[in-house]
């Protein structure tokens, strides 16, 4: 028997290696098989080139699991004792060393941890021991065993058939390893694609209520899923099928893109558009990230752009170096390559289906725009492809690239100053009499509903010449696109005012939103009362909402405009009998506050360019008591006006009115809206 030590510097390594990634002990499994599948996929290619000429067999890798230990079994190329020296004695721990040395505050952040190897064992064995056999004619079975010190015993052995057993004696703090649940579970997350046929115990069937074993392997993997195959040899179906194997909760996908590259890098793969349910699942992570068939990782961050990340399906890259951490990862040169490549995969991909088959497309657009928005919205190379086959959709789902858009209303919404009005509205419900006024008038009015639709409109009104992206409830219709400049007001500016004063006394509180009321001439068929939001404040409130940064805007309350239309008959009836009411108190109210004005202005003007302390007392005196008389008159005027229009149901019921179009008529006043309704009809 030989003794040694193994290529380490550490006195002890293992606890270091115990100790390192702990959450992540699993991955040994991934390490061990694929070894084996690797000594398994050697001996084929000597077979395959001639140098062994022996019966291959049956290659099925083993995994069992005993009272206290797990054993890897294969029958592929095996190890001579030379090479138990080399590869495992030398090598491959003097290979744990440096990537512990290189790892060891940053480990966490290394994908898949591959290169831990052979010694990841460790992280979960006691004790491990290697009983090979090579395949090479005459050579001797060696066993190989270390106790997690650094030194190992090599001895000759019995073995009757070619290959490695690898045994895991588990560590007593590790015992959930010997569980044939968690085991299972381990192979199907690390090694369902592996190629080489993977066996753990045997099929199991149901037998009278009762599930049995079979005398057949229960083999774990698919030795060749379809990203390994050629796109020619695959039918709509298996893509299908192999997307109900990797989700078997989710809907049936909406496209599927097959990657397979061969240079300057090696990518094969299947992506899926999925079809999104809800919000809530559009969740990364849900691409898995595979090393030659072995899972890696499903945190592909980093390595696609970000907008794919929400992508399903399966890459296969051996050229994404997996033992770097993922700040490093980005500054790769074949990732990036690998990440340009996928984006233009897909755009082609979509713009081909746009191209041959609009109505397919236009049909899924509802479920493929959340993905084309945000790539448009994140990645600046992607827009210059989407924006070809991006659709707009109108209020009456019709769909247009964003070009032949242009075109439908360069016409009619253009305003006098040459900028290309789009409307749009958010809900067509609630805005549905906006909606309805702006078609009235030819216009046409898009549908932005969706979760980017805002930022969306920012990023088009960048990117688009001369062009205003307007919600159709943000102003009056005949303001929304400004033909002509400023239309005749037919009412004298003073009697805008009572007006303003009279409705906004009867504007009801709601909660965290504030009106201003204006008067202004809209034609006898507008509505009396009306209420607009404009559209710069809204979208800033919406946009902080969605960003971060910005929550100033958030907690501002909500501007609305109530518009008065002074042209309308029930507003000149509100108005006639305001003068029949109040004339003679508001002239002389008038009268009073114009001759305070005149006489405040006056002074104010002699005070100009003196300084504070130039201006006698008395004058100032004087000042202070004119502005006090006239807030006082004004006061009055506030109340005469209020008084008459608390008196009024016809005011509030127009202002109720418009609420109640908007959606924002709730609670008590509703209740009293539906009273003062009843009343008004009796
Ligand atoms: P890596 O697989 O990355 O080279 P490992 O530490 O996992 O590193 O393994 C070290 C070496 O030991 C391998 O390169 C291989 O030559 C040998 N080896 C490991 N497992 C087996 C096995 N089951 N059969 C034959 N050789 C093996």
């Amino acid at each position: 028997m030989q003794k040694g030590n193994i290529g380490v510097t550490t006195e002890n390594i293992f606890p270091v290696i115990k100790k390192f990634l702990y959450s992540d002990h699993e991955i040994f499994l991934r390490e061990l098989v694929s070894n084996a599948v690797d000594a398994t996929q050697k001996l084929k290619t000597l077979s395959s080139i001639g140098e062994f000429n022996g019966e291959l067999g049956d290659l099925t890798v083993h995994v069992s699991l005993d009272k206290e230990t797990i054993t890897v079994s294969d029958r592929g190329i095996g190890l001579t004792a030379e090479e138990i020296d080399k590869y495992i004695n030398q090598i491959a721990f003097s290979g744990a060393n440096d990537f512990l040395e290189k790892y060891k505050n940053d480990a966490n952040a290394i994908i898949g941890h591959f290169g831990l190897g052979f010694y990841s064992a460790f992280m979960v064995a006691k004790k491990v021991e290697i009983v090979t056999k090579s395949w090479k004619e005459d050579a001797k079975a060696m066993k190989w065993s270390c106790d997690g010190s650094p030194e190992f015993t090599l001895e000759e052995t019995e073995k009757a058939d070619r290959g490695t057993d690898i045994i895991l004696y588990i560590d007593d703090d590790c015992k959930e390893f010997l569980e044939e649940a968690r085991i299972s579970s381990l192979l199907k997350k690390y090694c369902s694609f592996l190629p080489v046929a993977i066996a753990f115990g045997k099929k199991k069937e149901w037998k009278d209520g009762k599930q049995v074993e079979t005398a057949e392997d229960n083999i774990i993997n698919e030795t060749t899923p379809i990203w390994t195959k050629k796109p020619s040899e695959l039918k709509d179906e298996d893509y299908k099928e192999f997307y109900r194997s990797l989700y078997p909760m989710s809907d049936e996908p909406l496209f599927w893109i097959h990657l397979n590259v061969d240079y300057p890098f090696h990518l094969t793969g299947v992506l899926y558009f999925p079809k999104v349910k809800s919000n809530i699942e559009l969740n990364k992570n849900k691409i898995q990230l595979y090393c030659n068939q072995v899972y890696v990782t499903d945190s592909v961050e980093g390595i696609v752009p970000d907008f794919l990340t929400l992508l399903h399906g399966v890459l296969d890259s051996p050229d994404i170096p997996l033992n770097v951490s993922r700040s490093y990862l980005q500054s790769d040169s074949n990732v990036k390559k690998i990440s340009t490549y996928i984006t233009k995969k897909v755009s082609d991909r979509l713009q081909s289906i746009f191209k041959n088959d609009r109505s397919q497309y236009e049909e899924k657009w509802n479920d493929l725009k959340i993905f084309i928005n945000y790539g448009m919205l994140t990645q600046e190379d992607f827009y210059e492809r989407a924006k070809d086959f991006a659709l707009f959709t109108d209020t009456n789902s019709k769909h247009f690239t964003f070009e032949e858009y242009q075109k439908l209303i360069k016409e009619n919404q253009t305003d006098k100053d040459g900028n290309l009005i789009y409307l749009y509205a958010s809900n067509k419900d609630e805005q549905y009499s906006y909606i309805d006024a702006a078609e009235a008038k030819g216009y046409s009015v898009l549908l932005m509903d969706g979760q980017l639709d805002i930022a969306v409109v920012s990023m088009l009104e960048q990117k688009l010449e001369k062009c205003r992206f307007m919600r159709v409830d943000s102003d009056v219709i005949d303001r929304l696109i400004v033909k002509e400049d400023a239309e005749k007001q037919t009412l004298a500016q003073e009697k805008q005012d009572e007006l303003s004063i009279l409705f906004k006394s009867q504007v009801p509180a709601i909660d965290k939103s504030e009106f201003t009321v204006v008067a202004q001439s809209l034609g006898e068929s507008a509505a009396p009362v009306m209420i607009t939001q404009s559209e710069y404040m809204r979208r800033m409130k919406e946009m902080a909402n969605i960003q971060a940064g910005m929550s100033f805007y958030g907690e501002m309350p909500d501007m609305f405009n109530l518009v008065l239309n002074t042209d309308h008959k029930l507003i000149k009836e509100v108005l006639q009998h305001e003068e029949e009411a109040c004339s003679n108190d508001l002239t002389s109210l008038n009268v009073q506050m114009n001759t305070l004005d005149t006489e405040r202005k006056n002074l104010r003007k002699q005070h100009e360019g003196k300084k504070q302390d130039e201006i006698p007392t008395a004058e100032k005196d004087q000042l202070e008591s004119l502005d006090k008389q006239w807030d006082e008159l004004k006061n009055k005027k506030n109340d005469l006006l209020s008084t008459f229009a608390g008196n009024q149901p016809v005011v509030r019921q127009l202002i109720d009115l418009a609420l109640l179009q908007n959606g924002m008529l709730k609670g008590e006043a509703l209740t009293r809206f539906v009273k003062r309704s009843i009343e008004l009809i009796g």
